[in-house]
């Protein structure tokens, strides 16, 4: 079918809540894409998050032709094997005792917010708010947008659910303020990298000082993993850069390498919380979706991939770091293979964005007029140097 009929069909039927850029891609092989047109992009971008692994990778796709011989769909009322060796990959040498395996992020993250919930409940103390960061993102479902410290994704879609609260991001006196004000908190909801609103690190100060003040309160930290877990910051999980323990953890884009799953991990005293009939999900932790994610798993723990990223996050940092010549750019930060650069305001990061695009580079637009950068942890020197030339290459050109 060609592209416009494509767009056509699209216009005409699809629910008008993306703003979509004009390329239909047809395929991917190794970290370029291909369009209808036969043009090919590197993808820097790898399905915001996602695509870890590039595309067509043969052990990932060798893996889902040959579970899909076998078996796509089993209801969660019976065993299957995948789920079970996921379960098991995931949670060997961590703190977690017990995961619960889902379809998406906002998914893990309802998860998490029920757990919290019910382990308090069960142990018959009020306590069942949220707290979380302004500007952080946690998805699109009821609970998780409010959750979400950004009023935008919620305003037309009040009322919005109860106990959620908001404190500013890397400001620990105002989170201990807020902590020690209100017995009913539960947990403290954190990102380790704030992905969507433009790459923004969580300080090693506040976090080792959030963890300190929940142990100290009784009330549970949670990270939020699912754009920084699962390698995309050269460790398996983002909290192990700063050595603190969560109580409970969400994964997801990263985890099927392109298929939907999605995880919430907690420690057992934690998940034990949970009884049957509590919490649920018709495709959650399908054997197809797991033995994708028993892919991903796998290569992150028996092969170099995990330092791949380490070193190509370094080279990909360093490369960035030298746009900071021109004075419109205001910052350059990230860790691993997930990276940004702050524009600005005389410069638009989406128009930047579309320049790169019509050059043959996917990068992506977040917020805070940065570019976000995340591409697959197979990216190579060389395509990081031809993706930050011809970035350095526009910034030459720019008139301001
Ligand atoms: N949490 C974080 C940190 C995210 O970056 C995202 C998505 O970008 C989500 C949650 C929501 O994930 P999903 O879109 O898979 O529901």
């Amino acid at each position: 079918m060609d592209f416009t009929k494509i767009k056509e069909l699209d216009a005409k039927n699809y629910m008008n809540v993306f703003a979509r850029q004009h390329i239909c891609f047809t395929h991917g092989e190794g970290n370029k894409l291909y369009d209808t047109y036969g043009n090919a992009y590197m993808d820097f971008f790898g399905g915001i998050a996602v695509n870890c692994l590039g595309y067509n990778y043969p052990p990932l796709v060798n893996a889902i032709v040959e579970q899909s011989k076998k078996l796509i769909h089993i209801s969660n009322i019976f065993y299957n094997e995948p789920q079970a060796l996921l379960c098991d990959a995931l949670l060997e040498g961590t703190m977690f005792g017990r995961a619960f395996l889902c379809n998406s992020g906002a998914e893990a993250n309802e998860a998490a917010i029920k757990l919290v919930r019910k382990y308090f409940y069960a142990s018959a103390k009020k306590k069942f708010k949220i707290l979380t960061a302004l500007d952080s993102f946690h998805g699109r479902t009821l609970a998780t947008l409010t959750a979400t410290g950004q009023e935008k994704y919620q305003k037309p879609f009040a009322p919005l659910p109860e106990g959620f609260l908001h404190v500013p991001f890397n400001d620990f006196e105002a989170l201990k303020a807020r902590v020690n004000s209100d017995d009913e908190i539960a947990a403290v909801f954190l990102e380790c990298v704030q992905g969507e609103s433009g790459v923004r690190p969580v300080d090693y100060e506040y976090l080792i000082n959030a963890y300190a003040l929940c142990k100290s309160k009784g009330i549970l930290l949670v990270l939020d993993e699912v754009q920084t877990g699962m390698g995309r910051t050269g460790k398996m999980f983002g909290f192990e850069h700063y050595g603190v323990q969560p109580d409970i953890i969400t994964v997801a884009k990263g985890l099927g390498g392109g298929f939907p799953v999605a995880a919430c991990l907690a420690r057992n005293e934690i998940a034990d919380a949970f009884k049957p009939g509590d919490h649920g999900s018709t495709f959650g932790g399908g054997p197809l979706a797991c033995a994708a994610a028993l892919v991903v798993v796998n290569e992150l723990k028996n092969t170099p991939l995990l330092s791949q990223v380490e070193k190509m996050g370094r080279y990909l940092s360093a490369r960035l770091m030298k746009l900071r010549k021109y004075k419109f750019v205001k910052d350059v930060r990230g860790i691993g293979l997930l990276q940004a650069v702050e524009l600005s305001k005389s410069l638009k990061n989406a128009e930047i964005a579309g320049k790169m695009l019509s050059k043959g580079f996917i990068i992506n637009a977040a917020g805070h007029n940065t570019l976000r950068f995340a591409p697959p942890y197979t990216i190579t020197k060389a395509e990081i140097d031809a993706m930050a030339d011809a970035l350095n290459e526009i910034f030459a050109s720019t008139n301001i």
